[in-house]
C-alpha cells in the first residue's frame, strides 16, 4: 500500500489527466467545426452536395460496386449528411459508429436465394445501408411462399423473385445499389456472379447448392497487391506486398422447427467441404417443400445471417467463425457448438487441393450429393412395371365406371388431414406392413358391398407418386397382386383431373 504521499501524487496525476482530456475534447470540437466549415465552403465552390450515388447497374467487380466517391464524404473517413441522419442509430453505437457504417456502405454482399432466409437477409442489409446488394434467384413468387418469404407481396405472385425482392429493397432504401441476378446459381455462372461481391450469404435450401457456393467462394481466393484499396475484412497479409483476398460465406439453414448458421471461410474457419467431405445419405436431406417449416423459423435464422454479414462487412464483433449456432424453436433454445477449423486435407481448400475453377464449372453437384438443386426438378422414382401403374385420368375413368375398388392413401396422417380424395383409406407407408389386416378387411368389405362377386381392385396414392410405388411393391410381395400405383399422386390429380383439389 502507498503511504499518504503516494496517494496525493496519484490524485495530482489523475487531476492532470482529466484536465488534458478536457482540453483534447475541446480541441477536437474546434477541429470538427473548422473541418465542417471547410467542407461547406468547398461544396459551395464545386456545386456538389452530399447526394447519394444510386443505380441498378451490375457491380464492376473486385469489391463493392458504386462506392461513394470523394465528394460523397463530408471528410476523410466521415459520412455525408443524408447518411448521418438515416443511420444515426448505428452511429450512436460506440462499437459500430462512423467507421462501421462507412465500411458497410463500401461493401458488396450477394444473397443467394430470395426465399425464407433471403427475405430478412436482403431487407435488413438494404435497410442497414450495405453499398451494393446483389440478389440471385431463378424462381417465381408462389402463393405458398408468402407465409415465410416476407419480402414478397401478393401482387408479385407469378413474377420473378429477384424483381420482387429488389423492388422491396429499393422501397426501403433508394440510396443503395441493388443488383438483380435472375438466374439459378449453377457451376457455369457462379464464379462470374460471386466474384463481383465481397461477402456471400447462402440463403438456399438444398445440399448441392450449399457445396457449390462454398467451393465457389474458396476458388475465388485471389492474391492482390496491397497498394489496392481493400476492405479490412477480406484479406490476410501475406507479405509487405500481397494480400490474400478471401470470400467469407455466411451460411444458414432452416427446416421444420429448427435452424442453424455459421460463417465459413473467414478468420481461419473451415469451408463446407472441410466439415462434410462426403455428402450425407439422401434420406437425411429434407426440404421445406417435403417436411414443412414454421414461417418464422427461417425469419429468425435469416435475421442472424444478416447480423453476421454486417459484422463481417463492418469488421466489428466476433463473427460465428469456427462455431455453429443451433436454434430450436419449440424449446426456444439457442446452442452454440464449436466446429473444427479448416482441414489441410480438404479436397477444395486444403494445401494439396488440385480442384480448379475449370473443374468447378464441370462438377456435377446433383450427382455428387444424389439430390436435386431445385425441388421442381426432384427426380421421381421408377420402381414398377407399367402394368402395375395407372394414370390419374385413367383412375378417374375407374371411378366414373363404378368399378368396385378401394383407394389406399399412404401419406402420413397429418398430410391426409390437409386434404384427400373422398372415400380413400389412409394407412401411412411407415405402418403399412403391420396394418395389412385392416387393408384386407376393407378390401373384403368393398368386394361384398359391390355385390358383383368380383374381387375389388386396389389403387394406391400418395402426394407425388413415389411412396405409392414403394407401397405397391410391398403389397404385391404380400399377395395383393391387383395393387396399382396412381402415377404422379395427388399432385397429378390436381393438375390433370381436378383443378379444385387443393395443392400443398
Ligand atoms: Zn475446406
Amino acid at each position: 500500500m502507498n503511504g499518504g504521499g503516494g496517494g496525493r501524487r496519484r490524485e495530482a496525476v489523475e487531476g492532470e489527466l482529466e484536465r488534458l482530456r478536457a482540453e483534447r475534447e475541446e480541441l477536437d470540437g474546434r477541429i470538427r467545426l473548422l473541418e465542417s466549415q471547410l467542407e461547406a465552403d468547398s461544396a459551395g465552390e464545386d456545386g456538389t452536395g452530399a447526394g447519394p450515388e444510386a443505380g441498378d447497374g451490375a457491380c464492376g467487380g473486385g469489391g463493392a460496386c458504386q462506392r461513394r466517391g470523394g465528394n460523397g464524404f463530408a471528410q476523410e473517413g466521415g459520412l455525408p449528411a443524408d447518411m448521418i441522419y438515416r443511420y444515426s442509430r448505428h452511429l450512436l453505437l460506440p462499437d459500430f459508429g462512423v467507421e462501421g457504417q462507412r465500411k458497410l456502405s463500401q461493401s458488396s454482399i450477394l444473397v443467394v436465394g430470395a426465399g425464407g432466409l433471403g427475405s430478412p437477409v436482403a431487407l435488413y442489409l438494404a435497410a442497414c445501408g450495405v453499398g451494393c446488394l446483389g440478389i440471385v434467384d431463378g424462381d417465381d413468387v408462389e402463393l405458398n411462399n408468402l407465409h415465410r418469404q416476407i419480402i414478397h407481396k401478393e401482387a408479385y405472385v407469378g413474377q420473378p423473385k429477384v424483381k420482387s425482392a429488389a423492388d422491396s429493397c429499393r422501397e426501403i432504401n433508394s440510396s443503395i445499389n441493388v443488383v438483380e441476378h435472375h438466374h439459378t446459381l449453377k457451376p457455369c455462372n457462379a464464379l462470374e456472379i460471386v466474384r463481383k461481391y465481397d461477402i456471400v450469404v447462402d440463403a438456399t435450401d438444398n445440399l448441392p447448392t450449399r457445396y457449390m457456393i462454398s467451393d465457389c467462394c474458396v476458388l475465388l481466393n485471389k492474391y492482390v497487391k496491397c497498394n489496392n484499396h481493400l476492405p479490412d475484412f477480406i484479406h490476410i497479409v501475406l507479405s509487405k506486398e500481397f494480400y490474400l483476398f478471401v470470400q467469407p460465406l455466411v451460411s444458414g439453414a432452416a427446416l421444420g422447427l429448427e435452424g442453424q448458421l455459421t460463417v465459413y471461410h473467414h478468420n481461419g474457419s473451415p469451408c463446407y467441404r472441410c466439415l462434410f467431405p462426403s455428402p450425407p445419405p439422401v434420406a437425411a436431406c429434407q426440404r421445406c417443400s417435403d417436411s414443412g417449416v414454421l414461417g418464422v423459423v427461417p425469419g429468425v435464422i435469416g435475421c442472424l445471417q444478416a447480423l453476421e454479414a454486417i459484422k463481417v462487412a463492418a469488421a466489428v464483433g466476433e463473427p460465428l467463425c469456427g462455431r455453429m449456432l443451433l436454434f430450436d424453436a419449440l424449446s426456444s433454445r439457442i446452442k452454440i457448438v464449436k466446429i473444427r477449423g479448416s482441414s489441410p486435407l480438404c479436397s477444395v481448400c486444403g494445401e494439396n487441393s488440385v480442384f480448379t475453377q475449370e473443374d468447378f464449372k464441370k462438377f456435377d453437384y446433383e450427382n455428387f450429393t444424389q439430390s436435386p438443386m431445385s425441388d421442381k426438378a426432384a427426380p421421381g422414382v421408377n420402381l414398377l412395371p407399367e402394368s402395375a401403374r395407372i394414370t390419374c385420368r385413367d383412375y378417374k375413368k375407374v371411378i366414373d365406371s363404378g368399378e368396385p375398388h378401394l383407394l389406399l392413401d399412404v401419406r402420413p396422417t397429418h398430410h391426409f388431414r390437409i386434404t384427400s380424395i373422398s372415400q380413400s383409406l389412409n394407412i401411412p407407408l411407415s405402418v403399412l406392413e403391420e396394418k395389412l389386416p385392416i387393408l384386407e378387411t376393407s378390401l373384403k368389405e368393398t368386394t361384398e358391398a359391390s355385390g358383383l362377386g368380383k374381387q375389388a381392385s386396389l389403387y394406391v396414392v400418395c402426394r407425388r407418386g413415389n411412396d405409392s410405388q414403394i407401397a405397391v411393391q410391398l403389397l404385391r410381395e404380400k399377395g395383393f397382386i391387383s395393387a396399382k400405383d396412381i402415377i404422379g399422386g395427388l399432385q397429378s390429380w390436381a393438375l390433370d383431373v381436378d383443378p379444385d383439389f387443393p395443392a400443398y
